[in-house]
């Protein structure tokens, strides 16, 4: 019986040979997601408080309110919160939480499932001055094989679609030369964080040093072909004499 990815609404066929309950691209969304994630928390941690610019000191510079100390929706998205997915499947203890939850507390809800997952630890901890999503970059692995890896996945994918909002930084996207080796349409994008570059029409996965080989093969003759395009171009511009 072929399995299918468990992240919703992939729907593709998992590699039979794995124990990965992601196909090969959710698992490299994940990835990405969390090397993102690590690197927009300083940024959202400098969005919390919006105005530092000096309002004192000139009978000019003041506000008519008094200054919020901080931002709430990075705030909520930074401070303490109830509960993980996993151990809350309805939704009940996060009733009371206003917004989404928070980061911190989403990835411990996850390290714990993690922990019961493979048996590693009545709680799982983390050194100090680490973080969670550094912790969950060093158990991905094992993180991959378990059976809620795809909701996990969807519940980062809601979160980074908070904090980028706040952040207002997201992954640059970068169309390639070549066209896709499989659907041959120029699709080709390499994404920041991602390990792999992606055809957005066929869904092809290659690493950097395959699509390197690949447009090494098929870039010269297509360089060939717009030039010739472009003389042929000039040529029946060109006014008879
Ligand atoms: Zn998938
Ligand atoms: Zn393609």
């Amino acid at each position: 019986m072929t399995s299918i990815c468990t992240a919703p609404d992939c729907g593709r066929t998992l590699d039979t040979k794995s124990t990965r309950r992601l196909c090969h691209r959710c698992a490299s969304r994940l990835t990405a997601q969390l090397h993102e994630l690590q690197w927009q928390l300083p940024h959202l941690h400098a969005c919390l408080y919006p105005d530092r610019s000096p309002t004192t000191g000139s009978i000019h510079g003041g506000r008519a309110h008094s200054p919020l100390p901080a931002r709430g929706d990075v705030l909520n998205l930074l401070g303490a919160g109830s509960n993980s997915t996993l151990a809350d499947p309805y939704d009940e203890a996060r009733g009371d939480q206003d917004g989404p939850i928070p980061v911190d507390t989403m990835l411990r809800g996850w390290a714990e499932a993690l922990a019961a997952h493979i048996r590693l630890a009545p709680a799982p901890w983390r050194r100090p001055g680490h973080t969670w999503v550094a912790w969950h970059i060093a158990y991905l692995p094992w993180t991959l094989t378990a059976e809620w890896a795809g909701l996990f996945h969807q519940e980062l994918t809601d979160v980074l679609a908070h904090v980028r909002r706040i952040t207002h930084t997201e992954p640059q996207r970068h169309v390639q030369d070549a066209p896709c080796p499989s659907c041959e349409a120029f699709g080709l994008v390499d994404e920041d964080w991602a390990n792999y570059i992606e055809c957005v029409v066929c869904g092809t996965l290659l690493t950097r040093n395959e699509y390197q080989t690949h447009a090494r093969r098929v870039l010269p003759a297509l360089h060939r072909i717009a030039l010739q395009l472009v003389m042929a171009g000039t040529t029946t511009k060109d006014p008879d004499p």
